[in-house]
């Protein structure tokens, strides 16, 4: 029987839809009418103006976990850090680009663990530009507790209901009680930081603690908890498994939805899932992006359109080792790269077809007059 056939019938759908996809609870229309000269800017090409947020790996492959579903295994890394003095550096010439928003994370790499990240950290909090951050969430040293509580948002990977399904998901000794470290962290930050998350990809080693992570994790102080699927190779996910365990996922996640509403958030692959489709879908027809000309990555390896696209050469373009920002921003790679079509359903897929709706219809983008919330920066 193949993969989707098993699915429909172990999931027959059409069902109620899933109250909580991404593209629902992020409401992109309304954060895009709060910047709508980076909006105009990407509209019409100019590619300096347009950056919005930059996600930026300040290491890579420099861990204190070991994720088992890391994607970042299923590409060749070299341990390297961005030296301080350079994203410093990059911090100032961000501000000059007007850039918005930096999220700040490692390439299988905790951000924590940056040598610097106290300058960092000070330096950022001296910027007008909001700070988002990935992070396990197992070090959070006392003396940057006030400067991470400063943050616009913070997701946690968290991937457990007990520090013994936390400590085989993210690999580490059993000398250490990580996953208590997790929740103390959730309880440092949650009055302070507007938007906390943790996120739990679906395996099969915690798939039967489901209920469990949302009751431990949100009691924890975390606003919501989201449930993805955990991604392979050339950007697929594990439908196999999804199709072997969808009865027990769509059980667990109903309970913790009648227990928590809407602090359970599922990406939009599991909300497909859950409504009856047979195959989660990352694929679609190609289309340019023009959300790529707000957003880029920059990483010790490179910079890239996007995180999708993170690690992969032919969306490659420029390196901030060796180049300004700007000069990386004017290449004609970088502008090929951004007329590019794309085949991928990203989180960015909705917001996507809205911009290139805009483009191609003229339609004039609804300027929202309500202020912006720091979270709101990042489009
Ligand atoms: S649509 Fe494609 S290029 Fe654009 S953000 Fe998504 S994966 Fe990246």
């Amino acid at each position: 029987m193949s993969k989707s056939a098993d699915i429909a019938e172990k999931y027959p759908g059409p069902r109620t839809p899933s109250p909580l996809s991404q593209s629902i609870r992020f409401n992109f229309e309304e954060k895009l009418g709060k910047y709508p000269h980076k909006v105009e800017a990407a509209l019409r090409g100019d590619l300096e103006s347009a950056l919005s947020v930059v996600y930026l790996d300040v290491n890579t492959d420099i861990c204190n976990h070991n994720c088992t579903f890391c994607d970042g295994f299923h590409r060749p890394l070299s341990r390297a850090v961005i030296s301080t003095e350079r994203i410093l550096e990059l911090i100032d010439e961000m501000e000059e680009l007007g850039v918005l928003a930096v999220v700040l994370a490692g390439d299988r790499g905790e951000p924590l663990m940056h040598p610097g990240i106290a300058r960092v950290l000070d330096r950022f909090a001296r910027s007008p530009i909001q700070l988002g951050m990935y992070t396990n969430g197992s070090i959070l040293p006392p003396r940057l507790v006030k400067a991470v509580g400063s943050m616009a948002w913070i997701r946690v990977s968290a991937d457990a209901g007990t520090a013994q399904t936390h400590r085989k998901m993210h690999a580490y000794t059993h000398q250490r009680d990580d996953f208590a470290t997790l929740q103390k962290t959730l309880r440092a930050l949650t009055d302070t930081v507007p938007d906390v998350g943790v996120s739990f990809i679906l395996d099969p080693l915690n798939v039967h603690e489901i209920r469990q992570a949302a009751d431990i994790l949100l009691s924890a102080g975390a606003h919501f908890i989201e449930y993805k699927p955990k991604y392979l190779p050339n950007y697929t996910v594990d439908t196999e498994f999804l199709a072997d365990h969808a009865e027990i996922i769509e059980k667990s996640i109903t309970v913790a939805q009648q227990n928590w509403g809407p602090r359970v958030v599922l990406n939009n692959q599991i909300s497909g899932l859950l409504d009856g489709q047979e195959e989660p879908r990352l694929e679609r027809d190609p289309r340019p992006c023009l959300t790529s000309a707000l957003r880029m990555v920059v990483s010790s390896h490179g910079c890239y359109s996007c995180t999708p696209y993170r690690g992969e050469s032919e969306r490659r373009f420029g390196d901030v080792l060796t180049q300004s920002l700007r000069t990386i921003l004017r290449g004609q790679r970088r502008v090929e790269l951004v007329g590019r079509p794309c085949t991928r359903r990203c989180a960015y897929d909705a917001q996507n077809d809205f911009l290139i709706d805009l483009a191609t219809t003229g339609r004039t983008l609804p300027v929202s007059l309500s202020s912006a919330r720091p979270q709101d920066a990042f489009i």
